[in-house]
């Protein structure tokens, strides 16, 4: 590793790259052979598939050239196998968080976030295993059963002579990594026949490490079809403004953890003011996550940003309790009419 570290080359263009190397490392123990991998799982490809899984830890950490498989890593293992039995079992559940208009208060549209009601670990949050997925490769299987999920709930609406508000749904930036990404999406779309508009696409900005290009056509493609975009997380990352100079999206989802720590101060207040006020001007619609408080709500309100979603409005909720809300909201609305 010292040796790749140092490699220069002073007559190409390499000489402007630097290499660095790592690796990720299983060690065998006797005892592994039985107690940990039962022997029919014994062999080199599993074997390599560990050290392969403890790499992803540190892959993009740049001062870590090497990774251990232990016991943790161990514990964070999740196999084709669970992920097979976990759809085919519907453990993988959708929930909805509704979003309001934050002038009048109304239902305007709703988020989809996923959990796993999984056999013997109980009830899980993403947190627990959508960081796992997206090393493993498994977050794009898990993104496509939760977008058709939703393409199913909106054409229920419209079979119902309903018009749905729209619902956006979590797209991991591996996708950019498939070829058929897009084909995949106007698949499913095609098959409800749905319109796309109906649907939203959330990206966030750790999007930004890929090439500008790479994800500019893929956006662009994806409008073509008729979806918004919206950019996830605003103002919690590095490169927030320059994703947002380079890329053309929709809405701007103001970041929660963002927004908690700035709101109980007028400088706090001044930023969020601003980028209300440069979302706006981009003609870009402003949604505030993680709106906990009236005062929050209010806050927003005077400034001029569109939507509100946070537990002061309502929490994620199963499909079936987000239909009824959709239904008294519709009715709420014919009694002011
Ligand atoms: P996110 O996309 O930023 O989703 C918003 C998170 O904020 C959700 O957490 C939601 O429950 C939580 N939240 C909503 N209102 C409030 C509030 O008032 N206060 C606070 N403190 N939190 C609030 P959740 O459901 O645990 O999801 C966590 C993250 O997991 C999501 O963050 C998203 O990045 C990821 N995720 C969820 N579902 C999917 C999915 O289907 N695909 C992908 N790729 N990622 C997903
Ligand atoms: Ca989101
Ligand atoms: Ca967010």
């Amino acid at each position: 590793m010292d040796d790749i570290s140092e490699y220069r080359r002073t007559d190409t263009e390499i000489s402007k790259c630097s290499v660095t190397s790592c690796c990720g490392i299983y060690v065998i123990n006797d005892t592994d052979i039985f107690n940990n991998l039962k022997e029919t799982e014994f062999n080199i490809s599993n074997v390599i598939g560990r050290a392969k899984f403890a790499l992803s830890e540190i892959l993009g950490k740049y001062m870590n050239y090497c990774a251990f498989y232990d016991e943790e890593t161990r514990n964070q293992l999740v196999s084709d196998s669970d992920v097979e039995y976990a759809i085919k079992n519907n453990e993988f559940v959708v929930y909805i968080q509704p979003k309001y208009d934050i002038k009048d208060h109304t239902l305007s549209g709703g988020e989809a976030l996923v959990r796993w009601n999984h056999h013997s670990k109980g009830f899980l949050t993403p947190d627990k295993f959508v960081p796992i997925f997206e090393k493993n490769g498994f977050i794009v299987d898990l993104d496509m059963f939760v977008f058709e999920t939703v393409c199913k709930m909106q054409r229920k609406w419209l079979d119902m002579g309903v018009d749905p508000v729209r619902i956006s749904v979590n797209q991991s930036r591996m996708h950019l990594f498939k070829r058929d990404y897009v084909e995949n999406l106007k698949e499913i779309l095609d098959k409800y026949s749905l319109p796309a508009e109906l649907i939203e696409l959330e990206i966030t900005e750790t999007i930004a490490f890929e090439s500008m290009d790479v994800i500019s056509e893929v956006l662009k493609r994806l409008h073509d079809i008729g979806f918004k975009i919206s950019m996830d997380d605003f103002g919690s990352g590095y490169s927030s403004l320059n994703m947002l100079k380079n890329l053309d999206v929709d809405v701007l989802k103001i970041d929660k953890g963002f927004f908690e720590e700035t709101s109980n101060s007028k400088r706090g207040q001044d930023i969020i003011e601003s980028i209300i006020d440069m979302a706006s001007k981009l003609g870009m619609e402003t949604v505030a996550e993680g709106v906990e408080t009236v005062e929050q709500a209010e806050l927003l309100q005077e400034n001029g940003c569109d939507i509100a979603q946070g537990y002061f409005y309502a929490m994620p909720m199963p499909i079936s309790d987000y239909e009824n809300l959709q239904l008294s909201n519709r009715k709420d609305k014919s009694e002011q009419i």
